[in-house]
């Protein structure tokens, strides 16, 4: 008898885990798709002294890192394979049902569900810091089981010698973390360290709903920062932790304009000159991040750009290199955000026949295509 339920019990968890297998395969195929396989050979693509990217989801899935895949955006084959030098994994720790552009509250999260069927640990179904912070460990497990080929970054020291060691080597990765949403660090402004610790270097305030540190552009109130999250900003800006203003507010990009002094990035935006919706920046936030020597991401999919291939991410490039220079803006894919994006990270080259076509030359397409991301933090990562 005793044998008998042994063996069921065996079956059981052995189909459990083919189950939860599938399903979350299935979530990942079906959520984070492409709009194009078609890749254009642009001849001069390994001459981009650092190809960069600020902006991707990637650890929120259970995708073999060390696989090549048919689906999803990034693992490290594809990376190596579009010659990627720096590529930023973001964590998202809560995402309501149904989310759109326009309005979201916080009642519901879908990644509650997502944790409980990829099978990840039981402490990340239920705490969003666990939750976050699993994420950013398993960032560093695929840079020790790596062999050397991907590391993470989280200094400026760091980021000098890998730039070093990748003039021998350009099959050499690397990644830094940063965080979409603060509302892993649950309302307590003391996880700030635990996240610093953890790695992460920039923290975007809010994601699709507002939280108790601040308004986001598609929340119920869409206030600005909260008093606690201006003890939040200052704390990152003592810590040298850079501020990400996607999802934020109107609101909330005024009041860290007012109450900051460093250069913020915008991680993966679009812009509402060449794409006005919710969701995008005004010409005037342009204007006020460019004055603070910031760096504006632009993505790769249909909401930031209005449109679905290379060329309308780079009319929206276009647009704040015109308005603020071409030193200040670079590519935020959202890669494995749960979209559809042009292309997967193997199709970058298409950003670079693009980019031609809107009149940049080598120097300038170096500088989007990853050289000012490298610049940026080289100046604002802590440095050592
Ligand atoms: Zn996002």
């Amino acid at each position: 008898m005793k044998k008998i339920i042994h063996g069921l019990i065996i079956i059981l968890l052995i189909g459990s885990v083919v189950f939860f297998g599938f399903v979350a395969r299935h979530f990942d195929k079906s959520m984070n798709t492409v709009s194009t396989q078609q890749i254009v050979q642009a001849d001069d693509y390994h001459l981009l002294s650092f190809v960069a990217d600020l902006h991707c989801d990637m650890l929120l899935w259970n995708r073999n890192f060390f696989g090549m895949h048919k689906y999803g955006h990034v693992d490290l084959p594809r990376m190596q394979k579009a010659g990627m030098a720096f590529q930023v994994f973001t964590i998202v720790s809560k995402v309501p049902k149904g989310i759109n552009i326009e309005r979201n509250d916080d009642q519901s999260d879908q990644i509650q569900l997502l944790s409980f069927a990829q099978l990840r640990p039981p402490k990340t179904w239920f705490s969003l810091k666990d939750r976050a912070l699993q994420q950013c460990s398993q960032l560093y497990d695929f840079a020790r089981a790596s062999d050397g080929s991907f590391r993470v970054i989280s200094t400026r020291a760091e980021l000098e010698q890998y730039i070093r060691d990748r003039k021998n080597n350009n099959m050499l990765t690397a990644g830094m973390l940063g965080l979409e949403g603060a509302h892993c660090l649950e309302a307590n402004v003391d996880n700030l360290k635990d996240f610093y610790d953890a790695g992460v270097r920039y923290i975007g305030i809010t994601h699709f709903f507002d939280n108790e540190w601040a308004g986001s552009a598609h929340g119920v109130e869409k206030g600005g920062l909260t008093e606690a999250g201006k003890e939040l900003i200052m704390k990152m800006e003592a810590l040298g932790v850079i501020v990400d203003l996607a999802h934020a507010s109107q609101q909330s990009i005024d009041d860290v304009l007012r109450i900051t002094t460093r250069p913020m990035i915008v991680s993966h935006t679009g812009v509402r000159g060449a794409c006005d919706n919710q969701r995008n920046l005004s010409d005037r936030h342009i204007e006020a991040i460019g004055k603070r020597n910031g760096l504006i991401g632009i993505g790769l999919w249909e909401t930031a750009v209005c449109g679905t291939d290379a060329a309308a991410t780079a009319r929206s490039i276009r647009y704040v290199a015109d308005k603020i220079g071409v030193d200040k803006v670079a590519l935020g894919s959202d890669f494995d955000g749960a979209i559809r994006t042009h292309f997967d990270v193997t199709g970058l080259p298409n950003m670079v026949v693009a980019l031609k076509h809107e009149g940049f030359n080598p120097e300038e397409i170096d500088l989007i295509m990853g050289g000012n991301i490298r610049d940026f933090m080289l100046r604002n990562l802590p440095e050592d």
